[in-house]
């Protein structure tokens, strides 16, 4: 029944000089994520409207599910295109298609037209009045209520005539590369994929680093949080996953440093290294799926003494919620059985029975002295044999 979707826009759309580079990430976007669905689409704006159009047979569900996965997309309108042929042509043709949409008579509706193109013989309350008579002509069961109708048949007069009555939700946010690019800290947990979904859904382009320490850590756990970044870039778009192996770092860190305070300073040497290859990437930030409390390691004093190492703005915008509302997204996003899958990720190898929860940030560093010898040597070498897995 429809070849075409119409795509609604919204907070993009008052962006004034700047919408047609919003406009343009949208189109790109949409394009990314339509080479997963079988059949042939053209993607094109115009005057401040996006049209999906199918070329060829295609499947409507999973064109949906596509769309969906786009932000900055508020509404999907699947839409009939008519070329126009005359009034009589067009009124006859949307009550064939509302025959077709709902069989079941049995609804209220109204018409709002929008006339776009201004030479149109009849202006947009003479559009609404004639063809909301001719629909009641022709479905005596049906109703009109201007005021909370069951179905808004809407009409666009452009060079072609579009009529729509469905929209589905589309996922919000803005377009991909609107606000720049961050990176994030990937692990093979539930939250760190919800984390990077969230700050993508602004705008935000992303990178994302994992730390594995083999042999402690096997090669199937980095091959989960391969598969984690591919799960997110189906809405985050193509990504760079740098590996970067941490296992001598963390093993220095366990012969040096005092064992409750392992975790915290292999973690300040995580976000340190991160930070590093955020700003050889130009990336304007960090992402990370801590929330307040959740673990030891994310107490605020633990936060502060992690979070002290980088001069980039961290952004967590996990904090403040509960682990069922971050699994509830993670199933959203379908990332969740992966995220349970059972491989050690590094944090666990080597946790102290009785983590301190409470750093001071003075004695980390003091403790921190103990590396002086070794760090920087062993920072290079994990910085210089970064593995790159373009996602
Ligand atoms: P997650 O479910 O995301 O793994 P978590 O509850 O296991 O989180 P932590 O292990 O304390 O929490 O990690 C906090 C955050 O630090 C993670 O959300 C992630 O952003 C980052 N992180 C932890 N381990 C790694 C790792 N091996 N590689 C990259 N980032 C990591
Ligand atoms: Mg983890």
């Amino acid at each position: 029944m429809y070849k075409a979707f119409l795509i609604k826009y919204g907070e993009i759309g008052v962006k004034g000089k700047n919408r047609y580079l919003f406009e343009d990430a949208l189109v790109n976007q949409i394009r990314f994520v339509l080479e997963d669905v079988e059949g042939e689409f053209n993607v094109r704006k115009e005057q401040g409207r996006i049209f999906v159009e199918a070329q060829t047979e295609y499947d409507f569900d999973e064109t949906v599910e596509a769309l969906k996965r786009v932000f900055g997309i508020v509404g999907i309108c699947p839409v009939v295109q008519m070329e126009d042929n005359g009034f009589d042509d067009f009124a006859a043709q949307t009550v064939g298609y509302l025959d077709k949409a709902y069989p079941d008579k049995n609804f209220s509706f109204k018409v709002k037209a929008r006339r776009a193109r201004k030479n149109y013989p009849l202006d947009s309350m003479e559009i609404n009045k004639e063809l909301g008579s001719k629909i009641v002509e022709a479905f005596p069961e049906v109703t009109v209520d201007v005021h909370t109708p069951n179905v808004e048949i809407q009409v666009e007069i452009r060079e072609k005539i579009y009529v729509y009555s469905e929209t589905i939700k589309g996922a919000g946010g803005m377009p991909l590369g609107t606000n720049g690019k961050a990176m994030l800290l990937l692990s093979g947990g539930i939250d760190s994929p919800v984390a990077g979904y969230m700050i993508a859904k602004r705008g935000v382009k992303i990178d994302a680093v994992y730390f594995h320490a083999p042999p402690y850590t096997s090669e199937r756990a980095k091959q989960k949080v391969a598969d984690l970044a591919k799960l997110v870039s189906r809405y985050s778009g193509s990504m760079r996953l740098f590996v970067v192996n941490f296992t001598d770092i963390q093993l220095a860190i366990y012969d040096k440093c005092p064992h409750d305070e392992l975790t915290i300073i292999m973690r300040r040497y995580m976000m340190k290294i991160a930070e590093h290859l955020a700003r050889e990437n130009n990336c304007l930030g960090l992402i990370t799926g801590e929330s307040i409390g959740q673990v030891a390691s994310q107490t605020l004093q633990s936060l502060a003494a992690t979070n002290e190492v980088c001069t980039m703005p961290v952004y967590r915008p996990l904090i403040s919620f509960d682990k069922q509302e971050i699994v509830d997204i993670a199933e959203r996003i379908n990332t969740y059985e992966t995220s349970i899958q059972p491989f050690e990720d590094c944090c666990t190898i080597f946790v102290a029975k009785h983590p301190v929860t409470k750093p001071n940030i003075n004695i980390i560093k003091r403790s921190e002295e103990h590396l002086n010898e070794v760090i920087d040597d062993l920072m290079k070498q994990a910085i210089d044999s970064v593995e790159v897995i373009e996602i």
